[in-house]
């Protein structure tokens, strides 16, 4: 049901000229909406086709190789041995190496089987066997050469799969609860809403040049995994006073630097009209977004400034023609850890079982490995969850020890300790062009150590580790942020190491971590400063206390 249009809008105001193409600031204003009006970025697909691929990579445009390839998850790597301390001074050329990461778009995290073993071919062939999964549900794979690229193309089409907008100023992966459709206790399921924006909005010309990247979150799980206060644009599960189950609109989350959470707008959204309230928000990001700043170019500086009453007055005119009627907010998060990790009951009366790869980093021969397991026992679907983490779907009750037992033996641990559960790391210097430091290897030492150290611990706590202040593995939600930057060590050398940012959470309490002022370590001593912090902790917590609080 809809209700009348609310009172005229006040967004006529004078310009702010901040590059908002509604206000008429329609001419390139730096050089990255330069190129993307030069030409649009899903165009490079051909070229990468029909010249690229066949020339090498010499022949690539700096402007579609720094630019427009990032619109099918494509960046060039890092070059091997250039350390953090350059990253700010050298030229982008110069630190480009002749290889690209290859990012896969998972939207709602939902692979199947022959999904998952394509992949896994893909790497083998093209990519030197790497894979790892990222923090949006995500597969990352490096060393591919964009010789390549049509091949991986159509063998991941082949199999539903590609790396449409993976990057780029584009919608990005639409993230969902990996239990969307099974979980006994979801509000609603969210995967034909997702499945909608994919279908409608991914790859078309309309939504292909935003100011800056826009996430997406459409979920109905209990847990709140999908993490919708760091989105741009979140539907959360909500039941009505009515009783009808739909969504509460989120809107303008996001870390980096600036963090913000998201605000809610109030309304309840049918799910038949998700795709077109998910398309008026993209679209006024695309309209009155900046874009004249990069770094001020993502929605939440516009709902920042606009604030909730406002945003949602302009949707409801200018892009729905109606108004949303007023909608409850979100229940609680289901108690205990967001993930789902462990084996846990499915509606059907099945089983599903998490599992904790180490800081998401898998290669070919395990994710054939885990397709093996999961078809021994009877599934059809792997899938990914926003902390790194996989899911095995649909386990029959007599069969879950067997698979628990097959996973633990292959390093894929169903019960694993908080640390190996709860600590995640972006890809950092190995492969990244803005890292400063080291993090996949660092942080599989720290988790090491920290079981070594502490085996006994068991309480919730996450340890969020950055190879740079850009949070790809969001640091400020962290109980233990690290955001990497190079820092001084006893002897007075320049190392690498990290600034602590603590008692950041999301969910009852959602808050960003403090920065604690001066406090850094290098990443040798990285284990002794956070085992330091978690017996403290376990000291001085009262019953029931969380590390937030
Ligand atoms: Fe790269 Fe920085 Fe993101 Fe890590 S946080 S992946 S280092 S940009």
């Amino acid at each position: 049901m809809t209700t009348p249009v609310r009172s005229a809008s006040r967004h006529h105001k004078r310009p702010r000229g901040e590059g908002q193409w509604a206000l008429g600031y329609r001419e390139p204003l730096n050089k990255n909406e330069e190129l993307k009006k030069n030409d649009d970025g899903l165009n490079v697909r051909q070229r990468i086709i029909d010249i690229y691929a066949k020339r090498g990579f010499d022949s690539i445009d700096p402007a579609d190789l720094r630019g427009r390839f990032r619109w099918y998850g494509l960046y060039t790597q890092r070059r091997p041995g250039i350390d953090g301390g350059k990253t700010a001074v050298l030229e982008p050329e110069e630190l480009d190496d002749r290889y690209f990461m290859l990012r896969i778009r998972i939207d709602g995290g939902r692979l199947t089987v022959d999904q998952l073993r394509t992949i896994a071919d893909v790497s083998r062939r093209y990519a030197r066997g790497t894979a790892d999964i990222t923090d949006r549900q995500n597969i990352q794979l490096h060393w591919v050469e964009i010789e390549s690229v049509p091949a991986i193309w159509e063998a991941l089409e082949r199999v539903g799969l590609d790396t449409t907008e993976a990057c780029g100023d584009t919608p990005r992966v639409i993230i969902g609860c990996p239990l969307a459709g099974i979980d006994a206790d979801e509000v609603i399921d969210a995967s034909p809403q997702i499945a909608d924006i994919r279908s409608r909005y991914i790859g078309d010309k309309a939504f292909s040049n935003l100011p800056r990247k826009f996430k997406s979150a459409v979920s109905g799980c209990p847990a709140h995994c999908t993490v919708h206060e760091i989105n741009d644009v979140a539907f959360v599960g909500v039941v009505n006073e009515d009783g009808e189950r739909g969504y509460d609109l989120w809107v303008g989350g996001g870390l980096s630097t600036n963090p913000m959470l998201a605000k809610r707008l109030g309304v309840f959204v049918a799910p038949e009209r998700v795709h077109e309230v998910w398309a008026g928000v993209a679209g006024i990001f695309r309209d009155y977004g900046y874009r004249r700043l990069r770094h001020r170019a993502r929605l939440k500086f516009l709902v920042n400034d606009w604030g909730v009453e406002r945003f949602r007055e302009v949707l409801e005119r200018e892009y729905l023609g109606y108004a949303l009627p007023e909608g409850p907010a979100p229940a609680p998060p289901r108690g205990g850890r967001r993930d789902h990790v462990g084996v846990h009951r499915q509606k059907d009366g099945n089983f599903y079982v998490g599992f904790a790869p180490k800081v998401g980093r898998l290669d070919a021969d395990r994710l054939d490995r885990i397709a093996d397991i999961a078809e021994r026992y009877g599934s059809r679907r792997v899938h990914t969850t926003t902390e790194q983490k996989m899911v095995i779907l649909d386990i029959a009750p007599d069969k879950v020890d067997d698979i628990v037992a097959d996973l633990e033996a292959a390093d894929l641990p169903v019960h694993p300790s908080t640390f190996r559960r709860q600590t995640m790391a972006c890809t950092g210097i190995e492969y990244c062009k803005l890292a400063i430091v080291e993090t996949k290897a660092t942080a599989s030492r720290l988790i090491d150590e920290l079981e070594r150290r502490l085996p006994g611990f068991a309480e919730p706590l996450t340890i969020n580790v950055n190879g740079c202040p850009n949070s790809c593995a969001r640091i400020q939600t962290a109980d233990i942020g690290l955001k990497g930057q190079l820092v001084v060590d006893e002897d007075g050398r320049q190392v690498e190491g990290f600034q602590i940012h603590l008692g950041g959470s999301l969910g009852v309490n959602s808050g960003f971590g403090r920065k604690v002022r001066g406090l850094k370590t290098t990443a040798k001593a990285l284990p002794d400063y956070v085992e330091r912090v978690v017996r403290n902790y376990e000291k001085q917590r009262a019953e029931g206390e969380t590390f937030a609080e």
